[in-house]
């Protein structure tokens, strides 16, 4: 599979020891060469110093493309407005338009939502912020030698969120593939969806996708999951149902090392199954931890398999 793209999925650092630790598996994530790597944002703006300064890092530093989670939850037209103008002047030039979900306490309904109801309408607006720019191109942003600005008329990628397995809140596959559908129409470019347990989820989604007209590319999210524990949290962090195969073989294991070893391999088995069935590529969410995702890619065969097996940490 070697026209096969991959791409990695980051989270902005909350301590100094973990942006001490996201810098030493930054290293190895972008040694091994992605499309692009993608940094979270946290509902509501909660971080996005701390975002922005790993997106900074990655156009200074390397020459791997950074691509900006952006949330519209709560936010007006011109603080919406002044964050996308924020990422754009910092040199950013792909994003994941995301709608974001509605802040503690708050229920679907409640007025939490801001002047931008959903995805398709902050994709819209990144394209309109972009157009109207002024025509200028730099090539140094201060403090950051080597990232580039954007000037107007230039491309940006926009990428949305796409759900194999439904939007929690989605009340049919019809109204996740209209949704998926209008995101498009927006003017996004790429779906990055929602990670999955099972390969029929993501190929059925797909083949949905395609007879409702969605052409632009999906790119399948794929996870390591490396514990009983972590499973349990990701399926309460994102409303899919329990894979309770993946759940026993872990669970049949009685250490560490040999979870990893069955997380790493269900991730393998699931990627070689849907890698090559749309349009090459894989999104690797990697829990800011190198080891796993590595090894998966190793695994497909995106990457030169090593002789000694890095050390898992889970
Ligand atoms: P939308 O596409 O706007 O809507 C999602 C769903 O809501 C639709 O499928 C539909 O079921 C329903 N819906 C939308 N509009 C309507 C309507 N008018 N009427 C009825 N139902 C409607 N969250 C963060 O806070 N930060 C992140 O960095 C982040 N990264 C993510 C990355 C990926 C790849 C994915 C899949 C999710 C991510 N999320 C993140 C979570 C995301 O914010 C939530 O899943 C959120 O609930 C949906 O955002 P969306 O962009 O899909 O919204």
């Amino acid at each position: 599979m070697t026209d096969a793209t991959f791409s990695f999925e980051l989270y902005p650092p909350r301590s100094a020891r973990a942006e001490e630790l996201l810098l030493d598996s930054l290293e190895h994530l972008v040694a091994a060469g992605p499309e692009f790597i993608s940094v979270t944002y946290g509902a509501a703006g909660t971080t996005r110093g701390a975002s922005l300064a790993v997106l900074l890092r990655l156009l200074g530093d390397t020459d791997v493309k950074p691509m900006a989670h952006l949330t519209c939850v709560g936010s007006s037209y011109a603080e919406a407005t002044r964050l996308i103008r924020e990422f754009l002047d910092a040199g950013v030039t792909s994003f994941l338009a995301l709608r974001g979900d509605p802040p503690t306490g708050a229920v679907e309904g409640d007025s939490f939502l801001g002047d931008l109801g959903s995805a398709g309408e902050l994709v819209q607006l990144i394209h309109r912020v972009q157009a109207e720019r002024v025509p200028f191109r730099q090539l140094d942003v201060p403090g950051f030698p080597g990232a580039k600005r954007l000037g107007s008329g230039e491309k940006v990628t926009i990428a949305v969120a796409a759900f194999p397995n439904g939007h929690p809140r989605s009340r049919s596959v019809e109204q996740d593939l209209d949704t998926l559908l209008a995101k498009e129409a927006a003017g996004a470019n790429l779906a990055l969806t929602q990670l999955f347990f099972h390969a029929e989820d993501y190929l059925r989604f797909v083949d949905q996708a395609r007879a409702a007209g969605v052409t632009m590319r999906i790119l399948p999210g794929i996870m390591p999951v490396l514990s009983p524990q972590r499973l349990h949290r990701i399926v309460e962090l994102t409303d899919e149902r329990l894979p309770t195969d993946l759940l026993r073989n872990l669970e049949a294991q009685s250490t560490p090392e040999g979870q990893a070893e069955v997380g790493i391999q269900h991730a393998i088995d699931l990627s070689r199954q849907v890698i090559g069935t749309d349009r090459p590529g894989l999104h690797l969410y990697t829990f800011n931890q190198h080891e796993a995702v590595l090894a998966v890619l190793r695994g497909v065969g995106l990457l030169p398999s090593q002789s000694a097996p890095e050390k898992e940490s889970v």
